[in-house]
């Protein structure tokens, strides 16, 4: 057997699970589909109509409709992994702002939002050769993927990451600010009702607290290739 053709990756925010996702996309020519951008698509989308984000019914209205597109980078050479386009408009930089950070794990706790959205990212599952990143792709989306992998790293390192990721955008957001907004997306994501943040029973967990990107990327790697690897057969007197 080959290299696995649809890897689930799941973990809070921060995590790593992105950049690993990406770069292992790339490396074996799989799309990637990071899935946070579309919860964050809808929202931003909410935001510019000024839908109040506490308003379940029309926000779900918004996702059932919404226009997003989703297109590999090809020509941009601003750092973006893909671009994002809402009614014909490039938002990939416009999801990234503390606004939307703010109000899209709200969002993304109404289930007809999560209807929506499942459905376009099992659509894009079901060709095969993709990378899914995410909260739920290996419990609830991809049930089925052939690897698992779900990316922890510790909160205070996790906000140091976000925190060095806003600096170099040129915002002036605090650590502290940084660190208590995702101790609370942690705490909505956990605990909603509909596919809450959790491992999936078959996944692999790994701990990136300690890991630069390209030791987390290396050891990935090895975890892919190796994943569907026969056992060596018996030989008798070996
Ligand atoms: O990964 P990212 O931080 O961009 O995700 C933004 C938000 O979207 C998360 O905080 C979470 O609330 C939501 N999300 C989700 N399910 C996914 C991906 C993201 O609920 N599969």
């Amino acid at each position: 057997m080959g290299i696995p053709a649809t890897i689930a990756i799941d973990g809070p925010a921060a995590s790593g699970k992105s950049t690993v996702g990406y770069y292992l996309a790339c490396e074996l020519g799989y799309l990637y589909l990071d899935t946070g951008a579309l919860y964050r698509a809808v929202t931003w989308a909410a935001l510019e109509r000024h839908i109040p984000i506490t308003d379940e019914d029309q926000v779900t209205t918004l996702a059932e409709s919404l226009d997003i597109e989703v297109l590999p980078n090809h020509d941009h050479d601003d750092g973006r992994q893909y671009t994002i386009r809402v009614w014909e408009q490039d938002v990939t930089w416009a999801l990234r702002t503390p606004e939307v950070d703010h109000a899209v794990s709200p969002v993304s706790t109404y289930a007809g939002v999560r209807e929506a959205l499942t459905q376009r990212m099992r659509e894009i599952g079901a060709r095969g050769c993709v990378v899914m990143v995410g909260r739920d792709i290996g419990t609830v989306v991809l049930p089925d993927a052939d690897l698992k992998l779900y990316i922890i790293a510790s909160a205070e390192e996790r906000a140091h990451r976000r925190h060095l990721d806003r600096l170099a955008q040129g915002e002036e957001t605090g650590y502290d600010d940084v660190l208590s907004d995702i101790r609370r997306r942690d705490r909505i994501d956990s605990s909603r009702d509909a596919a809450p943040l959790r491992a999936a029973p078959d996944a692999l967990i790994f701990d990136t607290t300690e890991l630069s990107i390209e030791d987390m990327f290396e050891r990935v790697l090895h975890i892919v290739r190796h994943a569907h690897r026969q056992p060596e057969p018996f030989k008798p007197g070996a």
